[in-house]
């Protein structure tokens, strides 16, 4: 009982991990009645803290899963995920919502901000789901917005912004939770090149200024060649391209 309401551990002792997330022998099956799909199969992957990876592959290689399970939103058939040295495989559904909301910044495809919210409001949502007192909410939130380089843009609503300044927000309110990791999925995959290439240049900004932890989930070749670790997916297996330098 004690041990599984102490999650997540305190920052203290998750930061001295080597390890930000590991993927032991992870595999995903899918079940569709009688059908079968290997969509992983077995991957172990370690991601130290500051890692910028990026996870390429064509559509149906088994990026958006692989992500996923990453993100403890679905599980693994076999094999493990350890987030910090916490194994996700055997929480329970709120105790996986806790951890999530609490040490994963996720970034989605489409950005997913509440239309009806500012864009302080949507940076704000994880720590008041926390409970966090109010004025610790906006100074945090404050400091999110400035760091991703839109200070004056907490009043607005998602539709006032451009599509830059929407991944801006989307990024605010996964660092907001100081998260162990940002976990994103085909950030750029709704944008034209020019677009993309602003979009890496954030990730970039944000992995240099606070050595953030990365795995960023692209079909665009591109795309990932700016990321300090490459690993393709093939037919549900991974392959390292480009290894971990040391100095990324
Ligand atoms: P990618 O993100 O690289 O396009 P996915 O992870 O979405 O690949 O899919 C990998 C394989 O798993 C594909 O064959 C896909 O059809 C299948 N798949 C994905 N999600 C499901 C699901 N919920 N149910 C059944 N099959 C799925």
């Amino acid at each position: 009982m004690a041990a599984l309401t102490t999650v997540p551990e305190p920052r203290a002792t998750r930061e001295t991990h080597a390890t930000a997330l590991r993927l032991e022998d992870v595999e995903v099956t899918y079940r569709r009645g009688s059908v079968e799909v290997s969509a992983v199969r077995g991957i172990t992957l370690d991601v130290a803290p500051g890692d910028f990876i990026a996870i390429e592959g064509p559509s149906g290689s088994g990026k958006s899963t692989l992500l996923r399970v990453m993100a403890g939103l679905w599980p693994p058939s076999a094999g493990r995920v350890l987030l910090a040295g916490q194994d996700l495989t055997d929480r329970s559904d709120s105790e996986l919502a806790l951890i999530r909301r609490r040490e994963i910044g996720f970034v989605h495809q489409l950005f997913n901000l509440l239309p009806d919210l500012s864009a302080a409001d949507n940076v704000a949502l994880p720590l008041l789901l926390d409970g966090l007192p109010a004025d610790q909410i906006d100074r945090r939130v404050e400091a999110a917005l400035a760091q991703l380089g839109i200070p004056d843009k907490g009043p607005m609503r998602p539709e006032e912004l451009s599509g830059g300044e929407m991944l801006r927000v989307a990024l605010a309110r996964a660092l907001v939770i100081e998260p162990t990791i940002v976990l994103a999925d085909e950030p750029t995959g709704s944008l034209d090149r020019n677009n993309s290439q602003n979009v890496m240049e954030i990730f970039h900004e944000i992995h240099a200024a606070r050595g953030t932890t990365i795995v960023l989930v692209t079909h665009d070749q591109d795309i990932a060649a700016g990321a300090g670790r490459r690993i393709r997916l093939v037919d549900g297996h991974a392959v390292e391209t480009l290894p971990r330098r040391t100095g990324n």
